[in-house]
């Protein structure tokens, strides 16, 4: 299981200021649940990722997972950045051994691992195209295969179909339900989209901006598998309406108060 506690982030900025971009913070993610992270711009989603990645060092509290101290360690979850671009002069195979090449792994063992995943999932034809001759949905699987043969049991997702239209977006995210169940992982997923964190997860963080901080946590007692049809489900339209009233809370907070971000 992995845990976060107490944990914080302060960023010093010009002037003299600081921005508190997450308030202390302690969290729970069990063993191979899907949890998504859904708050305004700005309310610090990519800094907890961030710091549970190791990638930067958090301004008080810890991470733990089974209950071991891994606070600013990096390699230790797989993480897909908000940004999270393929190389346009490597092949679609290049890009996605990228994450075992940095681990060290060689291509006689890699590859293979890359073509098995690449071909149930999709992509084998496009194994020697470049970025440019891909969908935007075949993209970004690239880009998931390639964090998920990073191979570690945590995923971290920064808004992986934030860019794509909406009917390719519902697509990818059975496929990733999909790939979730066949491999196990603890996800946590950020994303700006309800109806999107209520079909993949079974819990929800609702973060409050000024400074991040977590509003609550919702469970979705949604049975799985889900497909399209729990959209017209009871429990999904009393949960996404509950959701709609926190977000719409948080927004009105935003336009009340547009100077408190900086605190002295
Ligand atoms: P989100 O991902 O929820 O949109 P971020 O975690 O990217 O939010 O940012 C949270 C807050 O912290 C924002 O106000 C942002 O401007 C600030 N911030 C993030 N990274 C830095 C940094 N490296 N230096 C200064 N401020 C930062
Ligand atoms: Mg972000």
């Amino acid at each position: 299981m992995l845990e976060i506690r107490d944990l914080s982030k302060t960023f010093a900025v010009s002037g003299g200021n600081v921005v508190q971009a997450l308030a202390p913070t302690s969290l729970e993610f069990p063993q191979g649940r899907f949890t998504s992270v859904i708050g305004p711009s700005g309310c610090g989603k990519s800094t907890l990722f961030n710091l549970i990645a190791g990638l930067t060092s958090p301004s008080s509290g810890a991470i733990l997972i089974d209950g071991e101290d891994v606070t600013a360690q990096a390699g230790i979850v797989s993480y897909m950045l908000q940004k999270d671009l393929l190389l346009p002069w490597r092949s679609i195979l290049g890009n996605v051994i990228l994450g075992m090449e940095v681990r060290g792994i060689p291509k006689s063992e890699s590859i293979p691992k890359a073509m098995d995943l690449m071909r149930r999932y999709g992509l084998g034809d496009f194994a020697h195209s470049r970025p440019a001759q891909l969908s935007g949905g075949m993209k970004q699987r690239a880009a998931l295969i390639r964090t998920l043969l990073y191979d570690r049991d945590v995923v971290l997702l920064d808004e992986p179909f934030g860019a794509l239209d909406a009917q390719t977006r519902v697509t990818m995210q059975a496929w990733l339900l999909r790939v979730w169940q066949e491999m196990n992982k603890t996800i946590l997923f950020v994303t700006h989209d309800i109806d999107e964190a209520i079909f993949l997860s079974d819990h929800i963080v609702v973060m409050s901006a000024r400074p991040g901080r977590v509003k609550t946590v919702l469970d979705v007692a949604l049975p799985r598998p889900r497909d399209r049809h729990v959209f017209a489900d009871r429990e999904f339209v009393r949960l996404k309406g509950y959701l709609l009233d926190l977000l719409a809370e948080e927004s009105l907070e935003s336009e009340e108060s547009p100077a408190a971000m900086a605190i002295a």
